[in-house]
């Protein structure tokens, strides 16, 4: 089979979950508005539904999801199926080969619990509906490096790695595509992009709200399993990686994993970890848990380019601001030429990474009047608003044609776990930080050297 033929069915694992209705579907339904989508999609799940339940359940979740065209919707609609069913029963994989009609490359989107993965994956291969298929696996590739390992030898004794695609989500997101644009689209950067002229790199992912009814989950993760394991690592690498030699999934991943390969798993001493006040009474979460709602570190990138300049990553909720942005620092003037002036900062770059997208360069300008005397000043090379193309509908419009470059590969989600396995496990101390504060104090220590933390102005 062609390794680029266009998916001719998607299934969707999960159908009646959380994630489905919030992204899936509205997805879906955006794809098919851009004339994208126009073969089956069938949900299974076990929620005792008919099909036409299932399409009521589609209709709303895409109507919650913004303004809807009337047409559109009924043209996604018609293409809906539905498989009842536990994934624990063989049955429900036949009646999914049944439901299949004889399409030849479907896609099968994992978007279940993760302790399902193996079950669906070994239903899919015993009942042939794997055969030419390919595979999209939800986050969290795993909880720890063991696992990852174990999840990716489930997924390989029935598909190629060619055909499996690990959804992150942050990686299809326009500003994230726009960083990785800007960087290799551009010829100025490349002689300053080193450890000669880069003082430091910050990068912070702030919400202002907490776990929003989601303690249960949250307290198997933290924020550094959630977020910063995958979402941050996968922006250190997009800062830090080589120009790829071309824009395909396999030199665009092969420079990624070397700059993980050469991140320093992290000491217990390069991290700070918090928890917001009134976490604990939050539902579904422990009266003593240890769970993280903040951490901030700092990584070291052992390679010729980024050698001695710290990496600092910071990722927190009930923050002063819900915001994700870059800076990168740029080395002071050698030589104080002006000495009335007193700047408080270095040049910088600036890449607000959400909600609203913004590059700005940091420079500073000379105050009209006599006195040589500066300001800051922002140069803006783009500032938006949001998101024109949501992140899934890219991410699966991709996974569709077997387009792999925003998914992580094996060697990539294993190696982030590498570098995050040594400060696993709740074991460094937990730091309490008020509702509304950039986390705990501590967590200054971590960017002391650099000049302290540039928090995003909300
Ligand atoms: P939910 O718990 O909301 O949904 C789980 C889905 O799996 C339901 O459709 C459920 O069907 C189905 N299911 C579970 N067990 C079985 C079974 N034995 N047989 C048949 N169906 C079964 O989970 P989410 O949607 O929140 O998350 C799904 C995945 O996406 C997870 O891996 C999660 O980590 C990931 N994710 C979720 C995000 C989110 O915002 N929700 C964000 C990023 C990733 P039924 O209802 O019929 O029981």
């Amino acid at each position: 089979m062609n390794p680029a033929a266009r998916s001719d069915a998607l299934v969707l694992f999960g159908a009646s979950g959380d994630l489905a209705r919030k992204k899936i579907f509205p997805a879906l339904y955006a794809m098919c508005r851009r004339g994208r989508l126009d073969f089956s999609v069938v949900g299974v799940a076990k929620s005792d539904w008919t099909l036409d339940d299932f399409k009521k359940h589609v209709g709303s979740a895409v109507r919650e999801g913004g303004d809807v065209a009337e047409q559109t919707l009924a043209r996604f609609v018609s293409l809906l199926r539905y498989v009842d069913g536990d994934y624990r029963n063989e049955e429900t994989f036949s009646k999914l080969r049944t439901a299949l009609d004889g399409a030849k490359r479907p896609l099968h989107y994992l978007a279940i619990p993760p302790s399902m993965f193996p079950t669906v994956v070994e239903g899919l291969g015993h009942s042939g509906c794997a055969e030419g298929a390919r595979v999209v696996v939800e986050k969290p590739f795993g909880r720890d490096l063991e696992s990852a390992k174990a999840l990716n030898r489930t997924l390989h004794s029935v598909f190629s790695e060619d055909n499996i695609f690990r959804i992150d989500h942050y990686l299809g997101k326009e500003p994230v595509q726009n960083l990785l644009f800007f960087r290799f689209a551009n010829s100025f950067l490349e002689p300053i992009w080193n450890r000669n002229y880069v003082k430091s790199v910050q990068i912070t992912m702030a919400e202002t709200f907490g776990v929003e009814g989601r303690g249960r989950f949250y307290e198997e993760v933290g924020a550094i399993r959630d977020v910063i394991q995958n979402h941050l690592l996968q922006i250190v690498a997009i800062l830090a990686m080589e120009c790829p030699i071309g824009s395909d999934s396999v030199s665009m991943r092969d420079e990624k994993v070397k700059v993980f390969n050469a991140i320093r798993p992290l000491a217990k001493a390069q991290l700070v970890r918090g928890q917001y006040r009134g976490y604990r009474a939050e539902s579904g979460v422990a009266q003593d848990s240890q769970v993280e709602t903040f951490a901030a570190l700092r990584l070291h990138v052992d390679s010729w380019r980024w050698q001695g300049v710290p990496f600092l990553v910071r990722a927190g909720k009930c923050l002063p601001a819900t915001a994700s942005e870059v800076i990168v620092d740029l080395q002071y003037p050698p030589q104080v030429v002006f000495k009335a002036d007193k700047p408080n900062r270095p040049n910088y770059f600036r890449f607000r990474l959400g909600p609203d997208v913004v590059i700005a360069l940091g420079a500073r300008t000379k105050e009209p009047g006599e006195a040589m005397v500066g300001k800051e000043s922002e140069l803006n090379v783009l500032r938006r608003r949001g998101d024109e193309m949501e992140a899934y509908e890219r991410l699966i419009g991709d996974a569709l044609v077997g387009d792999s470059a925003l998914f992580a590969r094996q060697d990539s989600a294993e190696a982030q776990w590498r570098i995050v396995e040594p400060i696993l496990g709740n074991e460094t101390p937990l730091y309490e930080y008020d509702r509304g504060a950039w986390g705990p104090s501590q967590a200054d220590v971590v960017a002391r050297s650099a000049g302290g933390w540039r928090s995003p102005v909300p």
